[in-house]
């Protein structure tokens, strides 16, 4: 496979005091040398070394940068390929152009976003599912989604989908045989084979999409509105859970809406708060999105936290809202527990069965891990901590899990009402197909290999 060389800084312009420009390809080594001045020549080097020198204008001979270059010769390095890494130490302005120069060598090009990836499984280095990823990883918000997508491209997910596939495989190989050698008669055997086989894929990828959705809230955070009436402390709640997890709190604009999300990691478990974070006085603000915004975003919500006074009986607002909360997903938060009881809390348990009570004091910052107890329950069935983060967390997968997931139901059905053996085929191979597209294999030659290799049956 032939390409040609990319380059890209790949770090974020502007941030910290490092840049690192990115070369991969066929020329990366030798173009690259011809623009940086060490003690040895680039193309004499080691694999996996790094070598201080400059980078010179190759027209001028002028040293343009002070740099600090690794050699990464293909196929130990990300690409597969020839790579070379520049750190540059300057500015915004000297990185850039360091940039150009590379650029201008000849057969170097920009990389398009996420190029040095694309190559990588291009090159078989890493699996579709495992691009994918690496995709997410740069793109994951929290920690836990991190972790996620770090396992994920590791390849602890493409190992599953794989192990799938050689269930699916040995049906296939099986059903061969049967065509093939009719003679044998093993028919019975056959349908009772088909029957355990199928069960087990479809087993495995039940399993499999259960997570499915821990990981979509894993990968967009649970979207969480803070609803109560004026004054019970929404807004304090706000600030402390965006406070205390400062580090990670992001400001996503909304696109449809014009309510501002706020994204903090609650140790470790994303939220996406659905308000008005960020604008200062959240009171003004929540009352002018109107009732049909804040209904909306009700409706949005996967997490529903319904703030009460401790120090106040039930008003006509609280009522209001207990009955528009029935059978959502909402945690009651009973705040102010630092003051005076007044609240009838058994009217509120009463009419919102299902939903756990937390008793806090935002001023005091007391209750705040309960709150987060409640929703790992709620979310993760407890299970948050002892999980193995394997996830399925792409809308990609989870379809074709499923179009593999009713090819293997189909191929049991048909093979219960006695369906010739080559349509139960074309249900397995679909099966088999499915699961592919998700590891990014092609299907045709792939397959015959494979069921090839299953095949030492003595001939
Ligand atoms: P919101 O209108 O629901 O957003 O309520 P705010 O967060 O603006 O809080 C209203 C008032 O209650 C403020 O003066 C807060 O300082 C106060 N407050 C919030 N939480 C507590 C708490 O736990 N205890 C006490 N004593 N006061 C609180
Ligand atoms: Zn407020």
């Amino acid at each position: 496979m032939v390409y040609d060389t990319i380059a890209a800084i790949s770090t974020a312009v502007g941030e910290g005091g490092i840049a690192i420009i990115r070369v991969s390809g066929p020329d990366a080594i030798e173009g690259i040398a011809r623009i940086f001045r060490s003690k040895i020549s680039l193309k004499d080097a080691e694999t996996h070394t790094v070598h201080y020198g400059h980078i010179v204008d190759s027209t001028s001979g002028e040293p343009v940068e002070e740099v600090l270059v690794t050699l990464m010769r293909g196929p130990r390095s990300f690409t597969a390929e020839d790579v070379v890494e520049i750190n540059a130490h300057g500015g915004v302005i000297a990185v850039k152009k360091v940039l150009d120069l590379v650029l201008q060598l000849e057969g170097f090009r920009t990389a398009e976003p996420g190029e040095f990836t694309k190559r990588a499984f291009l090159n078989g280095r890493i699996d579709l599912m495992q691009a994918e990823a690496v995709i997410d990883l740069i793109r994951s918000k929290s920690d836990r989604a991190f972790s996620v997508a770090r396992k994920q491209a590791e390849g602890v997910l493409s190992k599953r989908i794989k192990a799938l596939r050689q269930t699916v495989i040995e049906l296939l190989a099986h059903i061969e045989v049967n065509i093939d050698y009719p003679e044998h008669d093993v028919e019975e055997m056959t349908s009772a084979f088909i029957r355990d086989q199928c069960g087990l894929a479809i087993h495995e990828i039940e399993r499999l999409l259960k997570t499915a959705n821990e990981g979509k809230i894993l990968r967009e955070g649970i979207v969480t509105a803070i609803v109560g009436r004026p004054n019970v402390g929404k807004s304090s709640l706000m600030n402390v859970l965006t406070q205390e997890n400062k580090a990670i709190v992001t400001d996503i604009p909304g696109t449809t809406r014009d309510v501002i999300e706020q994204f903090v990691s609650l140790n470790g478990i994303p939220l996406r708060l659905l308000d008005t974070a960020g604008i200062r006085d959240t009171d003004d603000v929540v009352e002018r999105i109107g009732v049909e915004r804040s209904r909306s975003a009700l409706e949005e919500a996967d997490l529903i936290l319904f703030v009460l006074n401790y120090n106040e009986k039930l008003q006509a607002e609280d009522r209001e809202l207990l009955e528009q909360l029935k059978d959502r997903p909402v945690i009651i938060v009973i705040n102010k527990t630092d003051l005076p009881h007044q609240l009838e809390i058994e009217v509120v348990e009463e009419a919102l069965l299902a939903a756990p009570v937390v008793k806090m004091s935002v001023v005091k910052e007391k209750g705040l891990d309960r709150l987060e107890h409640e929703i790992s329950e709620m979310f993760f069935e407890g299970q948050l901590e002892a999980n193995d983060l394997t996830y399925v967390s792409n809308v990609r997968h989870i379809s074709l899990l499923k179009r593999a997931r009713q090819s293997l139901v189909d191929a049991i059905e048909a093979s219960d009402m006695g369906i010739p053996i080559d349509v139960i085929q074309i249900d397995a191979r679909s099966a088999w197909e499915s699961l592919g597209e998700i590891l990014g294999d092609e299907a045709g030659d792939s397959l015959i290999d494979q069921i090839f290799s299953q095949f030492c049956l003595g001939k």
